[in-house]
């Protein structure tokens, strides 16, 4: 799969100058779909409502501060894994579901299942399973009407145990609050509602993009989002917090991400800023002292977690380029951190001030691959286009090349994650390669059912020659114990 020679954005003058104007169309569809990040994936989807290239993969400019806004969330979705800790720990626990569901693969190379798993991995297994799950739940209400929430109010907070494991005690909690909704019909309804690592991780990255909106366009209008997951952090701070500004529900939101339990530490934090409420000192400054020492405290342990995954990846497979890329935005990011744990706000700042700083928060923590979709039937041979934010190095090693194969290989662990234990591969449901609308290469070309429906097939196929083969392909190589390989 090729990316756009020598793509880079930033270099691209016209960033700064915003148009005014929010197009309809951009509005009315952004709302759902107009880009995506899912923690494992180390990929920015965007959808063709929302392009930064043309067909020629020349960079396009966004047409409104609030179009660039979504970019901008998705970005801090991956510098959000990549450099908190519970965004790290989202990583290390997928990169351990593909280690175990490794211990599973038979002599044809493919997962036998569960049963392959003794009762002590199993127990693993079920451990991973809750703290997967849970981590990317979004909690949302079981109206009575058939209308949307269109406000909310807190008017209790609780916090309390959701995953637990017998070594070390609670994993991750959940704040439990009773709210009262408004909904679009006019109605009121009260409901006991959620806030977990997804409220907080939605909320920061939606906090992060007003920020950017409101302080470089004074006229864009609010895009619509849903109150759920995106504005439930917020109504949390104003039930904790008697006058709770933009700043500071931020930097609360942000501040919890620096912990493995986040629902857990946005309460510490939100009691941290009432207190310099009700004593007369300043909330934000009280609230970026705590992170300082939260990320101080934390620094030494990630580092180590780190250092253990260099020294597994420590081939030039591939995959191990891929696993070592993220390890070194992650090490850079931290450092980072050191120096200014809430850095993202500083970036946003800058940007806003000048877009052309886009260039220089890239070459800080440049982006992960993102795909960009384009209109046109699925089926369409490359369609779609990958987008780089750094450039091909002097070799015409593409960058990227090993993040989608960790990205592949961490498709095809996940397929097989279900709650009952590992499926066997032999029983998973079609679907495509993450890849297929950006690739023609030769298996794609001959063989499209294959990419359409069972993607793991690429490693044993014949027809690869001496070109190299995809990056699916070369994850399952990676996957498979060298026994079985
Ligand atoms: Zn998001």
């Amino acid at each position: 799969m090729e990316i756009p020679q020598g793509l880079k954005l930033a270099a691209q003058p016209g960033y700064s100058e915003r148009v005014i104007l929010l197009t309809r169309e951009f509005e009315m569809a952004a709302k759902s779909s107009a880009a995506a990040y899912r923690p494992e994936k180390m990929i920015i989807r965007l959808s063709s409502i929302l392009p930064i290239i043309d067909a020629d993969g020349r960079p396009i400019e966004l047409p409104t501060a609030n179009a660039f806004g979504v970019f901008l969330h998705e970005y801090f979705h991956y510098i959000h894994n990549v450099s908190t800790s519970v965004g790290l720990a989202g990583f290390i626990n997928t990169l351990e579901i593909w280690r175990l569901l490794r211990t599973t693969i038979d002599e044809n190379g493919f997962s036998e299942g569960h049963q392959r798993l003794d009762g002590a991995y199993y127990e693993h297994y079920r451990n991973l399973y809750c703290l997967f799950r849970s981590i990317r739940t979004v909690y949302r209400p079981n109206l009575k009407s058939t209308g949307e929430v269109t406000s909310i109010e807190v008017s209790s907070a609780d916090i309390c145990d959701n995953v637990q494991s017998s070594e070390h005690g609670v994993l991750l909690s959940l704040i439990k609050c009773r709210a009262k909704l408004e909904i679009s019909d006019g109605s009121t309804e009260f409901h006991d509602i959620e806030v977990g690592v997804q409220e907080i991780m939605e909320s920061s990255a939606w906090l992060l993009e007003r920020r950017y909106v409101n302080s470089s366009d004074p006229y864009a209008a609010d895009l619509p989002v849903d109150v759920f997951p995106y504005k439930v952090v917020s109504a949390l701070a104003k039930y904790v917090l008697k006058n709770p500004d933009h700043d500071s529900i931020l930097a609360c939101s942000l501040a919890a991400l620096h912990s493995t339990n986040p629902a857990e530490a946005l309460i510490d934090i939100l009691n941290i800023a009432k207190n310099a409420e009700t004593t007369g000192g300043n909330a934000i400054n009280d609230v970026q002292a705590a992170v300082n020492r939260i990320v101080e405290a934390n620094h030494a342990q990630l580092i180590k977690a780190l250092e253990d995954i260099e020294g597994e990846f420590c081939g030039d497979s591939i995959m191990a380029t891929g696993v070592l890329t993220i390890t070194l935005h992650a090490r850079i990011a931290l450092e980072l951190r050191r120096q200014k744990p809430l850095f993202e706000i500083d970036f946003v700042d800058l940007l806003a001030k000048d877009g052309a700083a886009l260039d220089c928060i890239m070459s800080k923590v440049p982006a992960c691959n993102v795909l960009q979709e384009n209109a046109g039937p699925i089926g369409n041979m490359k369609r779609d286009f990958l987008v780089s934010f750094r450039q091909k190095s002097d070799d015409n090693v593409d960058p990227e090349a090993g993040l989608r194969v960790v990205h592949a290989a961490f498709d095809f662990a996940l397929r097989h994650f279900s709650e009952s234990g590992f499926l066997n591969t032999e029983t998973l449901s079609h679907k495509s390669c993450p890849f297929f609308t950006t690739c023609d290469l030769a298996l794609r070309k001959n063989e499209s059912d294959i990419c359409e429906k069972k993607p793991w097939e690429s490693v044993d196929w014949d027809g690869w020659g001496n070109n190299g083969r995809c990056e699916y392909a070369e994850a399952i190589s990676n996957t498979r114990p060298p026994s079985s390989s």
